[in-house]
């Protein structure tokens, strides 16, 4: 079993918070759609055959491409790929590029489900953000999507953003909860280098939360929606039964996956591998047969790291039996010498061999598997 990321580094323009690769030119959509097929035929070996359970079509803004490109991709990967019958496909979308008829037709092709960047119910925060649209875009962008038939939607909220107070995160929460999602996966804004909001911050323009706000923000989102029957499976991700995303869990399960694209990461047990960060240069490469990337091989150590911190992210935990048996003796008594001051925190709590980590430990939990790493 494995998974298939597609990189679709477009945007109609830059969020303030957003660091992840992609360009503000759409003009280029049609080469990059060429391309992407090319690198899918030259990749088809990297999976081994597995069959492929999930498919993501992450960005940048995959909603800017066309039902039929999409569809173009989707056949590509159909030729040169073994698709389970039951496949999750899922794409990012921003509520600004939806209509009923764009979301039918994306329905018609398969995909499954949606994750719909909507990030706040606030006006001025999607102003200060930067996003393209507004708040009753977002609302409408919703219902269209079930009106087409979509039952598997994800929205993506921030919060620890600027000015942000307990009563309106609250309502935020509660706004989003009356759209009648399966998924939400919400995020505390971090500051991220190179982009407009750390120049605001540099010059102090950003009144951030103390994280003593922030972590009564965490803990709020948390009770609200799991009183309202959502799991906190992940740091960031909360699902009705049912629709937790196989694609982000199989990231966290140590699944097998390829990543295609400029800047998408690739996994296949032994080594990691990225592609270059930069369209023109990758579809340079792309066309004369050469995929651009980066490769690492792994040592233990590695992908006792690795496994450390996707066990630790999720709420199944790390279980020390499986770590003993995967990684040895030395590295179980390693980590259990670790947990005993976590534990005594009440950051950390542990039943049958399985550690996870407490309310309080995973709004901290960046610092914590900081500090497990080995080195
Ligand atoms: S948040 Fe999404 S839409 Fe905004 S710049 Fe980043 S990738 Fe593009």
């Amino acid at each position: 079993m494995a998974g298939i990321y597609l990189h679709i580094p477009f945007c109609k323009q830059k969020c303030a918070y957003c660091d992840f690769y992609s360009i503000v030119n759409d003009k280029l959509i049609e080469e990059y759609v060429n391309a992407l097929c090319k690198e899918i035929e030259l990749q088809r070996n990297f999976l081994t055959k597995e069959k492929i359970k999930t498919i993501y079509f992450g960005g940048g803004t995959p909603s800017l491409l066309s039902p039929k490109q999409l569809q173009v991709i989707l056949d590509k990967l159909i030729q040169n790929f073994d698709l389970e019958n039951e496949i999750e496909i899922t794409l990012e979308a921003n509520p600004d590029n939806l209509s009923v008829k764009y979301l039918r037709a994306l329905k018609e092709i398969g995909i499954n489900r949606l994750s719909v960047g909507l990030q706040s119910f606030i006006e001025t925060d999607l102003q200060l953000m930067k996003r393209k649209h507004t708040v009753k875009e977002s609302i409408k962008a919703i219902g269209d999507a079930q009106e087409s038939g979509f039952d598997n939607i994800s929205i993506d909220l921030i919060y620890g953003l600027p000015d942000l107070t307990i009563s309106m995160w609250e309502e935020n929460i509660e706004k989003a909860l009356k759209l009648n999602v399966q998924h939400i996966s919400a995020y505390h804004l971090t500051i991220e280098p190179n982009t407009l909001f750390n120049k605001y911050y540099q010059s102090n323009k950003l009144n951030l939360p103390t994280e003593d706000e922030s972590l009564s923000q965490f803990k709020i989102l948390k009770r609200i929606t799991e009183q309202k029957g959502f799991m906190h499976y992940e740091i960031s991700n909360f699902a009705l039964y049912g629709f937790i995303s196989l694609h982000n869990t199989n990231y966290w399960m140590g699944v097998k996956y390829l990543g295609l694209g400029p800047s998408a990461h690739s996994y296949n047990l032994t080594s990691r591998q990225w592609n270059i960060q930069n369209l023109r240069k990758y579809m340079d490469a792309i066309s004369q047969g050469k995929i651009p990337y980066e490769i690492e091989y792994l040592t233990k150590i590695e992908k006792f790291n690795d496994f450390l911190i996707t066990s630790l992210r999720t709420m199944w935990g790390l279980n020390t039996e499986k770590l003993k048996k995967d990684f040895g003796k030395d590295l179980e008594t390693y980590f259990l010498s670790k947990t005993k001051k976590y534990i005594d925190q009440n950051l950390m709590k542990e039943s049958n061999s399985n550690f996870t980590l407490t309310e309080k430990g995973i709004f901290i939990s960046d610092n914590i598997l900081q500090d497990f790493l080995h080195e």
